[in-house]
C-alpha cells in the first residue's frame, strides 16, 4: 500500500511503538503514586513532556497532556461564556471539533462571529479586522488547513487581535501544523495552541493544549489534580512515551523540505493532467487538495484502494457529513467539492511511491470517466 492519508492519521514511528511497549511493561506505576516507581514514572513524564517542549517551542510548564486535540479544542472554545455584549470569534476553516461547538454555543445565545476564507483558502484578513472588537474574548484561527495544507499568518492575527481585541485570548488549532509549518509555537505569539499526537508517528489517543504562561483557563476536568489541576485524569504515560518518542523522531528526520518538494511535483503532475490544486499561497508542504474533473471523490478513492493507493476525500471526521464546508467557505461549488480528493505525506512517503500514486490515481480517473470503473 502506498499510504498518502497522513493528514487523517500516520502509521506510528517504531521507536514510539517501543517506548510505549516499554512503559506499559516495565514503568507501568501510577506516576501519581508517592512510592519509588510511581515518583520515578512521573519523572518520565516530565522528562518527555521536556523532550517535547523542546522540540515545539515551549516551556515544559505550558504544555497539558489531553486525550486528543478533539478534547484541546472543545476545552478552548468550551470556556467561552455568555456576556453582555461579548463575542467569540472563529475562521470558516476551522475543524469541527472547533466549529461545531461554537455553533452550538451560538445557539445558546453567544455572539459567535466567523471569519470569511478567501479564495486562497486562507482566512479573510480584512473581514477578522471588522469582526473583532474590544468586546471579543476569544478568538480561534486554525493554523494549517486540515483541507488543504495552507498556512493561515496566525503571528499577524495574533498582531492585529492584541490592538483590536486586547481582552481576548488567542487560540490555534496548531493539529496539521506543529512541527509541520516551520513556526515553533512561541515564536507565534498565541496564547493557546492545540496538537495531536497521532498526526506526527505517534498513537491515537493522546493530544496537547498549550497554554502560555501567565494564561488563566478553567481546568478541563476535575478529580485528582493531575497536570498543574488542568486536566485531572490518570496520565496516559505509554502514550505520553510514544509521542515524546515520535516528536524525537520527526524533529531527527528533519525532512519538511524533502516533503514539500514532494508536494510540489504532485501538484505539477495533476496541473499538467488537467486537474485543479485547491488553495494556494504558503503550505504546509504535507497537504495536497485536488479537484479532478467528472470523477466523484469517493468512487476514485475507493478505485485507487483496490490499486494499492490510500488517499483522503477531506477530513476523514467528518466523511460521513455531506460536502465540505470548509472548501465550500473557499467558495468552491458543490460539483468541484464532489470531486476533490486529499493527498497527504509524511516522513515514510518517498518521492518515488508518491510519484507512482499519481499516475494511478490520474489513470483510474481516466477509467472512472471512460466507464471503465464504477
Ligand atoms: N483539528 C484538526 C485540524 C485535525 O486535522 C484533527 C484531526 O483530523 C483534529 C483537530 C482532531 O484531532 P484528534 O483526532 O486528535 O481529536
Amino acid at each position: 500500500m502506498i499510504y498518502l492519508d497522513n493528514a487523517a492519521t500516520t502509521k506510528v514511528f517504531d521507536c514510539a511503538i517501543e517506548a510505549a511497549e516499554a512503559c506499559m511493561r516495565e514503568h507501568f506505576y501510577n506516576p501519581n503514586a508517592t512510592y519509588g516507581s510511581g515518583v520515578s514514572a512521573k519523572s518520565r513524564i516530565e522528562r518527555d513532556r521536556r523532550t517535547i517542549a523542546d522540540a515545539v517551542g515551549a516551556d515544559p510548564s505550558e504544555l497539558v497532556f489531553t486525550s486528543c486535540a478533539t478534547e484541546s479544542n472543545n476545552w478552548v472554545i468550551g470556556c467561552a461564556r455568555k456576556r453582555p455584549n461579548g463575542n467569540v470569534v472563529i475562521s470558516a476553516g476551522e475543524h469541527s471539533s472547533v466549529y461545531e461547538l461554537a455553533i452550538a454555543l451560538r445557539n445558546r445565545g453567544i455572539d459567535v462571529r466567523i471569519v470569511p476564507l478567501t479564495s486562497s483558502g486562507s482566512v479573510d484578513i480584512e473581514a477578522f479586522k471588522r469582526l473583532t472588537d474590544k468586546n471579543t474574548t476569544l478568538v480561534s484561527v486554525i493554523h494549517v488547513s486540515n483541507e488543504t495544507g495552507i498556512v493561515n499568518p496566525v503571528k499577524e492575527l495574533v498582531g492585529i487581535t492584541r490592538k483590536s481585541a486586547p481582552n481576548a485570548i488567542f487560540h490555534s488549532d496548531g493539529v496539521q501544523g506543529l512541527l509541520k509549518a516551520g513556526e515553533p509555537i512561541s515564536s507565534l505569539g498565541v496564547d493557546l495552541y492545540s496538537a495531536s499526537a497521532h498526526k506526527l508517528g505517534a498513537p491515537k489517543g493522546i493530544g496537547l493544549l498549550y497554554i502560555r504562561r501567565g494564561i488563566n483557563i478553567q481546568p478541563f476536568m476535575y478529580g485528582g489534580g493531575q497536570e498543574r489541576g488542568m486536566r485531572s485524569g490518570t496520565q496516559n504515560t505509554p502514550f505520553i512515551s510514544a509521542f515524546a518518542a515520535a516528536v524525537g523522531k520527526f524533529a531527527e528526520l528533519n525532512d519538511s523540505v524533502r516533503i514539500s518538494a514532494i508536494r510540489n511535483e504532485l501538484a505539477e503532475i495533476f496541473t499538467a493532467n488537467d486537474c485543479e490544486v485547491i488553495g494556494c499561497g504558503k503550505n504546509s508542504g504535507y497537504i495536497l487538495s485536488v479537484c479532478v474533473p467528472n470523477v466523484k471523490a469517493e468512487i476514485l478513492q475507493n478505485a485507487v484502494h483496490d490499486k494499492g493507493v490510500v488517499i483522503g476525500k477531506g477530513a476523514a471526521c467528518s466523511g460521513s457529513k455531506r460536502g465540505n464546508r470548509v472548501l465550500s467557505a473557499m467558495g468552491l461549488s458543490q460539483k468541484q467539492i464532489e470531486n476533490c480528493v486529499r493527498i497527504s505525506l509524511f516522513s515514510d512517503t518517498s518521492r518515488d511511491d508518491a510519484v507512482s500514486a499519481a499516475r494511478i490515481i490520474l489513470d483510474c480517473a481516466e477509467a472512472i470517466r471512460s466507464g471503465h470503473v464504477g
